[in-house]
């Protein structure tokens, strides 16, 4: 249904051109780098019709003029940070739902990381682009929302069905997977999880797209509502507090 082609931008970002096979409508996924975009379009064959936005962060939205320039295309984006989103159109927010060709494209509010944060869901594909909500064994820093917020966040991307392809917006697993490890050591499939991560990575490939089953199984920041890791964390019975526990360990770890 889709092709997705992923390429690695900026230090440690991944671009995402993504086509709809039926009609050839190519929408790029966030724009670390405008031009790395462009050219990786072109030497495909594929013009950019679409860019849709996650959040206003320079190294997701600072491609957008230089690529729209150039294309004429279409930019959405998040309603929240409308005023930051260089050149944006169309203005989402979570429950919205629009067409990538003839797929149907769901809207989810995921903020914390920043106010206005949006994931873009595509069912039938049975893929999400997630932005730097949630990532491969991580989430997002909190930089703008509280734990409270991130925590209903990824609450609502864990209610994504399992078999979802999760296309996150940086290669930041391996230290994920070594934090991870740190907090939940006697999680077995997170052990085999952080072994292919670390094998991957020595052969220099990527970790990214991840599947939510894996996350939801090894993923430490979608696990603040088990009981075990709530106890670990000092906090039974209250996964806010267990979430706001983990992430303040990651932010200094
Ligand atoms: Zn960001
Ligand atoms: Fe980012």
């Amino acid at each position: 249904m889709l092709d997705i082609h992923q390429f690695p931008c900026l230090n440690d970002n991944y671009g995402f051109l993504v086509r709809d096979r039926e009609t050839g409508t190519t929408v790029a996924i966030d724009t670390p780098d405008g031009e790395k975009y462009l050219a990786e379009a072109e030497a495909l064959g594929w013009t950019i019709d679409e860019i849709w936005n996650t959040h206003w962060h320079p190294d997701h939205a600072g491609g957008n003029l230089k690529i729209k320039e150039a294309t004429g295309c279409k930019i959405r984006g998040p309603v929240g940070e409308a005023g930051k989103i260089p050149g944006i159109d169309e203005q989402l927010g979570g429950g919205d739902t629009f067409k990538i060709g003839n797929l149907g494209v769901h809207v989810l509010d995921v903020p914390g990381h920043t106010l206005g944060h949006i994931a873009f869901h595509v069912p039938e594909a049975q893929t999400a682009f997630v932005g730097d909500a949630l990532f491969a064994l991580g989430c997002g820093k909190v930089f703008e929302g509280d734990a409270k917020m991130m925590w209903e966040s990824l609450s609502r991307l864990k209610a994504l069905p399992p078999e979802t392809t999760i296309y996150c917006a940086h290669e930041y697993t391996a230290k994920n997977a070594e934090f991870a490890l740190s907090v939940d050591p006697d999680n077995s499939k997170l052990t085999a999880y952080a072994d292919e991560v670390k094998a991957r990575r020595q052969n220099g490939e990527w970790t990214v797209p991840t599947q939510m089953s894996r996350e939801l199984e090894a993923n430490p920041f979608l696990r603040a509502d088990d009981p075990a890791m709530q106890e670990a964390m000092g906090h039974p019975g209250d996964p806010v507090s267990t979430f706001a526990e983990i992430r303040h360990r990651k932010d200094t770890f």
